[in-house]
């Protein structure tokens, strides 16, 4: 059996992330006084769905490989969520990813649910035929789970346009016609929108512009650091190092990096695209893990994976602005420390969720089969983005809660009135 098949899922000391999920749901609960029933109902996914995919590997071997697809909740509109391809992957890892994309997309205000899926696998030790026949039998397994107006999948960890296009390609040969709008985040070529690429990552700066104005914090001085160089992280440090701020640490999978002088972001981005990772990039030092998220800088941004600041990490954090570009990347318990401490923390519902925004647009194109300027997305999602930050900021403002809470509070109070309002069936 290969390294990639043999992979199962591996057992982690690390808080359970759907445990986190729904503690998150509770405090928002209890500051929004919201009726026990409502609260059951959002702290139950609508429906899971696990399926087995048996894989013919290079070797000639089959390896089953085991793929999830999770809708969480619909009151505002079709579901929405990435798919990741990773070891780690888990049912209530996915089950807490759809939760917190539903309260994205209530945050950002754009009228979908939220879902997430996922295979267990490890695509580094995978050819890219092996990729496709498992993606290809995976969009298979889930084609009739998902739709253009049920629920619309797109990119996540280790997954990507590529990945897109074949589940695209996929489910229009089952249906015998071109289905663009069933997934987002595809190659231009195919429907694709204009700034998809970099939309979290520019998402994650508006909300960091915004987040200087409140903290007073000059841009033009700021240092930053970014854990998990990849497609957001990577693209948020490039982004804000155009408005003067100095990137002084970065880290991957590998192993991270620093420099008190700063370092380049597009020649790290060059560097990291020639040898796989930013681990040896010349005039850095070698920095660990949690040297890094312990740094002296104004900004840290996570951008790996969830619960890598744990409360350990979180008493050593010296940032004053935490922007999240990860899903999850903080403990509710760190959450704590975190805000004791003044740490002015932009949440991931809010801080990532350029790249659903942009999905929206993107799916919203292919519906209308337009097909709008980068310059005309952008400036979209700045307006949506910096809307949503606005929102959450003046309802922690108002309930004097910390912008977690703030924004918990805006989305799970949307997706509530819709409950709400739409009753429940029969
Ligand atoms: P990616 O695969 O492009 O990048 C992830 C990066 O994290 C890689 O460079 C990887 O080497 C690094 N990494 C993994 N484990 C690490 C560790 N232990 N320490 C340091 N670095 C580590 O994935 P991505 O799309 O950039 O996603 C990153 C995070 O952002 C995820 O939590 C994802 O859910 C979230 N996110 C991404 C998007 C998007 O549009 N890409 C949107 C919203 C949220």
């Amino acid at each position: 059996m290969s390294k990639a098949a043999g992979m199962t899922q591996m057992g982690s000391a690390k808080p359970n992330a759907f445990e986190n999920a729904l503690e998150q749901l509770r405090i928002a609960a209890e500051y929004l006084k919201l009726e026990d029933g409502i609260h059951q109902m959002l702290a139950h996914p609508k429906s899971e769905l696990t399926v087995s995919l048996p894989t013919k590997m290079d070797s000639g071997d089959v390896h089953v490989f085991t793929g999830y697809r999770v809708h969480y909740n619909d009151a505002r509109g079709p579901t929405k969520g990435g798919i990741r391809y990773h070891p780690n992957v888990s049912l209530d890892e996915v089950k807490a990813l759809a939760a917190w994309m539903t309260w994205k997309c209530s945050v950002a205000d754009i009228p979908f649910g939220g879902a997430k899926g996922g295979i267990i696998c490890d695509p580094k030790h995978m050819s890219q035929p092996e990729l496709e026949r498992m993606t290809r039998r995976y969009a298979a397994a889930i084609a009739d789970f998902i739709g253009p107006y049920r629920d619309v999948p797109a990119p996540d960890v280790y997954t990507n346009a590529q990945v897109m296009a074949w589940i695209v390609d996929t489910y229009s040969q089952l249906k015998g016609y071109m289905v663009p709008e069933v997934i987002t985040g595809k190659p231009i070529a195919i429907g694709g929108s204009l700034g998809r690429d970099k939309a979290t990552g520019r998402g994650a700066v508006f909300c960091t512009v915004e987040a200087a104005k409140v903290k007073k914090m000059d841009l033009k001085k700021a240092t930053f650091a970014v854990e998990g160089f990849g497609n957001a992280g990577a693209n948020y440090a490039e982004l804000l190092q155009g408005y003067g701020a100095k990137l002084t640490a970065a880290s991957d999978s590998k192993g991270g990096v620093a420099s008190r002088a700063g370092i380049d972001a597009a020649k790290l981005i060059a560097y990291k695209e020639r040898t796989g990772s930013v681990v040896g990039m010349a005039g850095t030092q070698p920095i660990s893990d949690s040297d890094l998220l312990k740094s002296e800088v104004d900004i840290l941004c996570p951008a790996a994976l969830e619960n890598t600041i744990t409360p350990d990490i979180a008493k050593g954090v010296r940032a004053k602005a935490i922007v999240e570009c990860a899903n999850g990347p903080t403990t509710p318990s760190s959450d704590k420390i975190l805000d004791a401490n003044g740490v002015f923390l932009v949440p991931d519902i809010l801080a990532n969720s350029g790249g659903v925004i942009v999905s929206y647009l993107e799916w919203v194109q292919n519906l209308n089969r337009l097909s709008w300027s980068e310059e005309e997305v952008n400036s979209k999602l700045e307006t949506k983005i910096t809307g949503a930050f606005r929102d959450v900021h003046a309802m922690a403002t108002k309930n004097g809660t910390s912008m977690r809470t703030g924004a918990m509070m805006v989305g799970v109070g949307r997706v509530a009135d819709a409950i709400r309002i739409l009753g429940v069936f029969p």
